[in-house]
């Protein structure tokens, strides 16, 4: 089944990647989508940000998942491509809001695109790409919590926050 996995992905940790594999198991496939632009400032440019998770998919095992960007409303690109259903990861707490008003906001603009929400293991339930930041600005231990291209991007950008 088609479905396509759209964020910002600032970088991508093991909460993405944990519900990627959850969904290639369900589904087979996956599209990942990374957002060229959002309201929140991005570390990472668009180019950045795919390559990183690119590698990412590499350095996990992960096969049979594309990567691609989009620089519009998700249900547009949705609809250009033949997608109906979006994926999202659901978090404690801190996601259930925002995916409501998303889901309702995108059924305004496509009453036949569905999202579709799984819920990451205990562990990954409080990491976000913000706290991963956060983290490597102070040079701790980032090694449960993302890939190794994405500690090395994030040690040679370490003491120069800014876009790239
Ligand atoms: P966005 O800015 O679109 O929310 P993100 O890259 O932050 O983009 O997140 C993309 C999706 O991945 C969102 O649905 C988010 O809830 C989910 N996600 C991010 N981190 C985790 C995590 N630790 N566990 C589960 N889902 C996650």
């Amino acid at each position: 089944m088609k479905v396509v996995y759209p964020g910002t992905f600032d970088p991508i940790t093991f909460g993405h990647i944990d519900i990627i594999r959850r969904s290639c198991e369900i589904f087979g496939e996956l599209r990942i989508a990374v957002v060229e632009k959002s309201s929140k400032e991005l570390l990472f440019s668009t180019e950045k940000r795919v390559e990183l998770v690119k590698r990412s998919l590499e350095e996990q095992n992960i096969n049979g998942v594309e990567v691609d960007s989009f620089d519009s409303l998700l249900v547009e690109y949705m609809k250009k491509n033949d997608f109906r259903i979006f994926l999202r990861g659901l978090r404690a707490n801190s996601d259930f809001e925002y995916e409501f008003q998303m889901q309702l906001m995108n059924r305004r603009f496509a009453p036949e695109i569905n999202g579709l929400y799984l819920m990451p293991s205990a562990n990954r339930m409080y990491l976000s790409s913000t706290l991963v930041c956060e983290i490597a600005m102070f040079g701790g231990d980032l090694t449960e919590l993302t890939s190794p291209c994405v500690i090395e991007a994030l040690e040679a950008h370490s003491g120069n926050i800014g876009r790239y």
